[in-house]
């Protein structure tokens, strides 16, 4: 059903418009005053040199996350390249040497220049191999092919960066549940 939404009467006043375009303009130059009057209580960073602590569901770079042994949880099902709008994810598939995957990632670049970061990679991937929760959101570089990610830079995170509730990324070497976790995986109760 319609909803009429009735339009609104404006006074003499209002439809001047000068009268609107002032209260605007004195409360705009009222709070740029207050702000130039009260320079320390401003809320800056020392931006580059301190970088905002971004929260960690925030959407930035991505990175792939690994098995227990270290290798990627990829098995290269092209989904996130698939279901990517920007087609900025490209990915060579090759035969694993894991007997309970059949594929892994060949090659797995992202081009961070096309990218929208949507997340869509990430909520195709059906074995979360795939996370845009490194907190990395400005990134700076110096030549264009430089913001193409690849598979090794993707695989380059450390545990110690996510926290401690996070039990895939604590299952990764280095993190808080890689002992438990490589042997389940070793002795096959884990893939
Ligand atoms: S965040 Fe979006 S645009 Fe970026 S790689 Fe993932 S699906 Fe593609
Ligand atoms: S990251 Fe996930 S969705 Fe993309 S190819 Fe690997 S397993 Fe498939």
């Amino acid at each position: 059903m319609a909803i009429v939404i009735p339009r609104p009467q404006l006074s003499f006043a209002e439809k001047l418009y000068f009268v609107e375009i002032f209260k605007g303009l004195a409360l705009t130059i009222g709070h740029a005053f207050r702000t130039l009057t009260k320079v320390d209580t401003l809320e800056t960073l020392d931006y580059p040199e301190v970088q905002p602590d971004l929260p960690q569901d925030y959407r930035s770079r991505h990175r792939l996350m690994q098995r227990p042994d270290g290798s990627p949880r990829c098995v290269a099902c092209f989904m996130c390249s698939t279901a990517c709008p920007a087609r900025c994810i490209e990915i060579v598939a090759e035969e694993s040497d894991n007997a309970h995957v059949e594929k892994r990632p060949k090659v797995f670049d992202i081009d961070l220049l096309l990218c929208i970061y949507c997340g869509l990679c990430v909520e195709a991937c059906p074995c979360d191999a795939i996370r845009m929760d490194t907190k990395q959101a400005i990134l700076v570089e110096d030549a264009r092919e430089k913001f193409i990610i690849d598979k090794d830079s993707l695989l380059d995170w450390k545990p110690s960066d996510y926290p401690d509730h996070d039990e895939i990324s604590q299952q990764a070497p280095g993190g808080l549940k890689h002992a438990a976790a490589l042997a389940a995986f070793q002795s096959g109760d884990q893939h």
